[in-house]
């Protein structure tokens, strides 16, 4: 049995490629985050698709996003019915310890997490398939076609506003004005980012919105 060889291992030769190629030029910054430790002002929360790429769209480096990624962006409920996630710790340690001054909740097109919520999925997935259900309140009654699943890819990333609105510690830094929400409906063929408006109560293209998006408006009584 022969060794692999390097020159065949495409992941190793990245990896390589990282520290020779674009590591020296960024030395300094690195080196200054690990004296420093990080200090990163936003969580990204956004769908696990290989074609969303958070880096690319907002323009961030090292240290400037802590990003949690999940099949769908979803949020689970704060009373904890969605047993140990990482998603739920994650919001709680960004919020509490980093105290991020924004929290992104980032969906696309053509979300697989959308169409498998309507259409299902494998039978041996049973994970999944509970997790699917973070997105039954966006659905709408009404066959598939590309244009219920937009709809239902903004109406789940608003859900998941919702929810986070439900995380005591998001709410309280929100009411103190230290903390604020984005939704983001990311359509991957233009290359735009579209930002919910709660005032306007519609997804706005980046290209046209006079900000990055700001949290739902919710009557008082939700939020109690
Ligand atoms: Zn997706």
């Amino acid at each position: 049995m022969t060794e692999p060889s390097a020159e065949g291992d495409e992941l190793l030769q990245r990896l390589r490629q990282f520290q020779s190629d674009y590591f020296p030029d960024h030395q300094q910054r690195f080196q200054d985050l690990v004296a420093h430790g990080q200090h990163p002002k936003t969580l990204f929360i956004g769908c696990s698709d290989s074609r969303l790429v958070p880096y690319l769209l907002t323009g961030a480096g090292p240290g400037e996003l802590f990003i949690v990624r999940n099949v769908g962006a979803f949020v689970p409920p704060y009373d904890g019915s969605h047993g140990l996630h990482g998603t739920t710790a994650a919001i709680e340690f960004a919020v509490l310890s980093l105290k991020v001054e924004h929290i992104i909740v980032c969906g696309h097109t053509h979300c697989g997490a959308i169409r498998a919520a309507y259409e299902g999925a494998p039978e041996e997935a049973v994970n999944l398939h509970n997790w699917l259900q973070l997105a039954n309140e966006a659905l709408l009654p009404v066959q598939t076609s590309p244009e219920a699943l937009y709809r239902t890819e903004q109406r789940s990333v608003v859900l998941q506003l919702e929810r986070l609105l439900q995380y005591p510690m998001v709410r309280r830094r929100i009411e103190a004005g230290d903390l604020h929400l984005h939704g983001w409906h990311y359509v991957i063929e233009d290359g735009q980012i579209h930002v919910f408006d709660a005032q306007l109560g519609r997804f706005v293209p980046a290209s046209q919105a006079g900000h990055s998006g700001n949290e739902p408006i919710l009557p008082p009584s939700i939020l109690m």
